[in-house]
């Protein structure tokens, strides 16, 4: 490969960065300062930034907190998507959002290249539980609460068991594990409720932690399950 483009693919930067970089005399291989970005080189060769050894990465996981306004899609021509908002030192080769999440809901939001994994998490059979923090229009009674864990008809097809924890009379945080295309709202409107906020703050393993709406961290595979899914 390319030793520019295998600059880029590790996230040293873009393919201009990467230039400037090399001309600063920044980047050696094996040992040698080199400033072509064209020379080749292998997957063994050790590749040192700012005499840091450079680690290649075949997959990248980022957790973002998506704000409002976005639409989880790789691309779009009218609306502003989910990778329009993401820092530069975020590599976007790739990349696509695990799952997806309203346009007016906030939250956790999990990006990968790695489509074997992303599948897996999205698989029905696997279970893979999310939590909502959700803050509906009126009041929440316990009833609705045990309603929404015991399965509630959302138009033909009745949710799975689902968890309700109280946060106040009209916020829960709602544990479901499933999917199902605008699930949480059509459960709130089983319920004759409606959702006024909307954010998700479980996926998996992964919590938004103090992450800022609109900021991205970058997580290791270990951290998203504890189990092979
Ligand atoms: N359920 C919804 O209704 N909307 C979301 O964005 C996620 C879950």
């Amino acid at each position: 490969m390319r030793l520019d483009k295998y600059l880029t693919e590790c996230g040293i930067g873009s393919r201009s960065e990467v230039k400037k970089i090399l001309k600063n005399k920044e980047i050696s291989v094996n040992g040698k300062v080199v400033m072509s970005p064209k020379v080749n080189i292998e997957k063994t060769d050790n590749i040192k930034y700012r005499n840091e050894t450079i680690i290649y990465k075949e997959y990248r996981y980022y957790v973002i907190n998506k704000p409002s306004g976005c639409i989880t899609a790789t691309e779009d021509n009218k609306q502003k998507t989910i990778m329009d908002i993401l820092p530069s030192w975020v590599i976007k080769k790739n990349l696509f959002p695990v799952g997806r999440l309203d346009k007016d809901t906030e939250g956790l939001l999990l990006l990968t290249n790695n489509g074997v994994l992303a599948h897996k998490l999205l698989s029905p059979k696997k279970h893979v539980e999310k939590v909502y923090y959700v803050i509906g229009k009126k009041e929440i009674s316990d009833e609705d609460m045990l309603r929404l864990e015991n399965g509630i008809d959302i138009g033909g097809y009745i949710t799975k068991k689902a968890n309700c924890k109280r946060v106040s009379n009209n916020e829960i945080n709602l544990t479901i594990s499933e999917g199902r295309f605008h699930q949480v709202k059509k459960m709130l409107h089983g319920i004759n409720n409606e959702v006024v906020y909307l954010k998700r703050i479980r996926f998996a393993n992964l919590t938004l932690k103090d992450l800022k709406v609109g900021e991205v961290i970058e997580v290791e595979k270990k951290e998203i399950t504890s189990y092979e899914v």
